[in-house]
């Protein structure tokens, strides 16, 4: 059996490592006499695994003692509706910064919770193709200084576009306004000062594990501002009194990220991700970069090194393209629908070989339709 490389957005390649693990411990975990999927989510055994997997992520990411770590489910798109019933229950104001297709979703859900305002878009809607290509310079929000939070997309898993700076609230007048970020395509693929954040939110499904968890980490001043009628399970004070516990957590799934987490720590942690993943972005980019056979539209101060869009000059040949990466186990390029083209995803599972293969692909395809 051979694996073949997967660039696929989410649900995204894991570590082989963690995969094989996972599969010596399917039938039998520990001498539990049982798979995690049939063990109780109350048990001592599950207890160990979901406390080690939180323990594991709290070093990763250096999560200082005032914030809690939820595990959740509905994905990141429920989150969009979930984070406006938490935290604009009080004070239903939210404000936006516009950088792709995820934060417009995000606005829109919102908008059916809270009166919305847009501080800040970087959209093109004349574009032919990328229509949001750039972060909208900071000097350029305007911010209401009495909205409930600001609400950014962190990595725009479809458009590319990713943020390597955030911004400074206070030099704008809104120090105290929390910084909500959506973190679902690029959480553990560099360090993180998780102090600057109100609430990081993010589906497990690209750089953490499988899909059906999703992951909340938030300061503990902001878990009390619920509307009253947003259901107990998706409460974030609730779920944090309960340990996540109250509702059955999507048991496989955090067992699953937990072995993430041990195998992130055994590579060296966050840092040594974010060498790993300069390095291959840098790769990649230089490659499209070097010829007009391919076009990559994102500006170059935030071209995700999580998401790596491109177009083929003449888009006659993506399906020779595609087919002739599928012969060469280069799997799921075929960019999101909704904007064409090709997309390469890189998460922390894909290795410099991966990439390598893929850079190999570009430039002999370019040569065999000179
Ligand atoms: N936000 C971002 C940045 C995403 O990439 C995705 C999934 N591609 C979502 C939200 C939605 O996640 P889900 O389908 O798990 O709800």
């Amino acid at each position: 059996m051979t694996r073949a490389w997967n660039f696929g957005a989410g649900p995204a390649a894991l570590p082989e490592a963690v995969l094989k693990q996972a599969a010596d411990e399917m039938l039998e975990w520990h001498g539990a006499g049982m798979s995690v999927m049939e063990m109780s989510h109350r048990g001592k055994d599950f207890s160990g695994i979901i406390g080690q997997a939180e323990a594991d992520l709290r070093e990763l990411l250096k999560v200082p003692a005032n914030y809690k770590i939820l595990f959740m489910q509905g994905g990141a798109i429920a989150e969009n509706a979930i984070v406006p019933m938490n935290l604009a229950g009080k004070n239903p104001k939210i404000d936006f910064v516009e950088t792709g297709s995820w934060s417009t979703k995000s606005i829109t859900e919102a908008s059916r919770y809270a009166d919305v305002h847009i501080a800040a878009t970087s959209l093109n809607p004349k574009a032919p193709q990328g229509k949001y290509t750039r972060i909208p310079s900071v000097s350029d929000w305007h911010l209401r200084p009495d909205t409930a939070y600001l609400h950014l997309c962190g990595n725009e898993t479809i458009d590319g576009v990713e943020y390597f700076a955030w911004p400074d609230l206070e030099a704008l007048g809104a120090g105290h306004v929390p910084l909500v970020v959506d973190v679902s395509s690029h959480i553990l693929s560099r360090p993180l000062d998780v102090a600057k954040f109100g609430l990081l939110y993010g589906g497990a499904q690209k750089n953490i594990g499988p899909a059906g968890l999703t992951l909340v980490i938030i300061r503990e001043d902001l878990l009390d501002q619920a509307h009253p009628l947003c259901p107990s399970a998706f409460r974030y004070k609730t779920v944090a009194e309960n340990a996540s516990m109250f509702n059955t957590p999507p048991t496989y799934s955090i067992y699953i990220a937990g072995l993430v987490f041990q195998w992130l720590k055994a590579q060296g942690g966050l840092a040594e991700m974010e060498r790993r993943n300069i390095a291959k972005a840098e790769l990649l980019y230089q490659t499209l970069d070097r010829s007009d056979f391919y076009i990559s539209h994102v500006e170059r101060a935030c071209r995700s090194r999580m998401n790596v869009p491109f177009f083929l000059a003449d888009e006659s040949r993506n399906d020779a393209f595609l087919a002739g990466a599928a012969e060469r186990g280069l799997l799921q390029l075929k960019g999101h629908k909704s904007v064409g083209g090709m997309r390469a995803s890189i998460y922390n599972a894909m290795p410099i070989e991966g990439v390598r293969a893929l850079v190999d692909y570009l430039q002999d395809f370019e040569k065999t339709q000179a």
